[in-house]
């Protein structure tokens, strides 16, 4: 029978799995020094390891010779695990089993002693999709745990967990893992396929990946599949993802850039006639017009001015925000390559903060110049002193005219180390990160400064988020 990549290729211990090293070597010296904790969370977005992590913990608990805290999986405890035939280690889907009848029965049967191993062990997937009464019953099970019995649970979605369930637990938060990781694991994989991935094909798998090593290993699998024992190249990644080619679109930017609405639009008919999805066509761009910002913010040749990109980007993310289906999405993609036209159109105000580095600095110094800061000296000195009032107002005098909009909606403590910045949005934080706000910052305020993306106000994950932060992504028991 024909068996997934993504299962046949499965970590078995802990030390294989990837990118999520601040979570395994500590699991891994817990299961070691034989102090497993009686109730885990893990914390992620989807395909980041977390149910690969709880089967690995799950038989590190149960194995019978334990290699250096990972389980050999050779014993009859690990070979019956693996097999899936262990009655004592129970899979649940939260998704599926949200009564508070199924969370009843495993109540009742937690006070029996293990049929066969040293533990019971029950992980519970997507946890926070379980009814109120079941989380009530399985608080009740996390309160008083027998002995000889393990908890693993694992979310996509932590802030829908009540405080008292989270609290009770020993929680890991597992990182999205880098478009390099999964390349690198995508390369490994073909290999021992048999087959040839060329590296850009793989990076291209990888970002479309999007910080999922399931969903990267996946289309790697359908290439395989598709591929017919050939080489995996870049065209062939692009048809499998219906992705077109990037001449057309940089050719599609260009027409933008140039505010030539017609043409653009006329671009727009042409790929769509070719098979091309509207939203995939603008994520392609937003994604184009982004490098195109950051060249401009590390001062290097760019296609347009950095402030023409951000509000380039910001009209394109109200797209994709908005996603309709059907025949509106060809429309709203009309509508949007309008609306982008306009802006590229649009007489520039030259922002007064934002002086460009002088012609004959030579290319290569231009970064190390900014971080030893005579570029954005001159105009910290011409500025008058942050004006006198809340923190918030004070760090936005600082930021520039091209920072500002990213710190509407921003938190801003004063920490015992410097400033924390936190911004309700992963792509905020990452342009403020990658722009020079911090080095102002730097001059103004004392300490290191920090900018984290948080998420959604809701008070439960707020602070776990917090926790999670100084703890380099691990949160310990309370
Ligand atoms: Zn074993």
């Amino acid at each position: 029978m024909y068996q997934a990549l993504y299962l046949k290729s499965r970590p078995l211990v802990f030390g294989d799995v990837r990118g999520q090293d601040h979570i395994t070597v500590s699991l891994r010296r817990q299961s070691e020094q034989g102090r497993l904790s009686h109730a885990y969370l893990f914390i992620g977005s989807r395909g980041t390891g977390k149910t690969t992590c709880a089967r690995i913990l799950a038989r590190a608990a149960c194995c019978e010779s334990l290699s250096g805290g990972d389980p050999c999986n050779k014993c009859p405890a690990c070979e019956s695990i693996l097999s899936e035939s262990a009655v004592d280690v129970v899979e649940i889907d939260g998704a599926t089993y949200t009564g508070v009848d199924d969370i009843r029965a495993v109540r009742d049967e937690l006070a029996y002693t293990p049929a066969a191993l040293r533990r019971k062990v029950y992980i519970i997937d997507e946890v926070h999709m379980l009814s109120v009464s079941a989380f009530n019953a399985l608080l009740k099970s996390l309160e008083e745990p027998p002995p000889h019995v393990l908890f693993i649970l694992a979310t996509t979605e932590p802030h829908k967990l009540p405080a008292t369930v989270v609290s009770r637990c020993q929680r890991f938060r597992f990182a999205r893992l880098s478009p390099e990781i999964i390349a690198d694991r995508l390369q490994v994989l073909a290999k021992t396929e048999g087959a040839v991935l060329a590296p850009d094909a793989a990076a291209l798998l990888a970002e479309s990946a999007d910080g999922s090593m399931r969903d990267g290993i996946s289309l790697l699998d359908q290439c395989l599949a598709a591929s017919g024992g050939l080489p995996v190249d870049t065209p062939s990644v692009r048809k499998l993802l219906g992705l077109t080619g990037s001449p057309d679109i940089r050719d599609w930017l260009g027409l933008i850039i140039e505010g030539n609405t017609a043409a653009a639009l006329a671009k727009l008919d042409e790929m769509y006639a070719g098979g091309a999805e509207p939203p995939v066509l603008l994520e392609q761009l937003a994604l184009l017009l982004r490098s195109a910002l950051m060249d401009a913010l590390r001062g290097k040749a760019a296609a347009l001015p950095a402030e023409r990109a951000v509000d380039m980007l910001t009209q394109l993310r109200g797209f994709a925000a908005g996603k309709t289906s059907g025949i509106g999405r060809r429309i709203d993609a009309e509508l949007c390559v309008i609306k982008l036209c306009s802006l590229a159109a649009a007489p520039t105000v030259p922002p007064a903060a934002r002086t460009e580095p002088p012609p004959s600095a030579p290319a290569p110094a231009a970064e190390s110049a900014a971080r030893t800061q005579p570029a954005p000296a001159p105009p910290a000195a011409e500025r008058p002193a942050p004006p006198p009032g809340d923190i918030l107002s004070r760090v936005a005098a600082e930021a520039g005219p091209l920072c500002a909009g990213y710190l509407e909606s921003a938190r801003i403590e004063e920490t015992p180390s410097g400033l924390r910045v936190t911004v309700y949005d992963e792509f905020a934080a990452k342009m403020l990160r990658e722009s020079d706000f911090t080095a102002r910052l730097a001059a103004k305020f004392p300490g290191e400064h920090r900018v984290i993306a948080g998420e959604p106000p809701a008070p439960a994950l707020r602070s776990l988020d917090a926790l999670a932060q100084d703890n380099k992504g691990i949160v310990t028991e309370i």
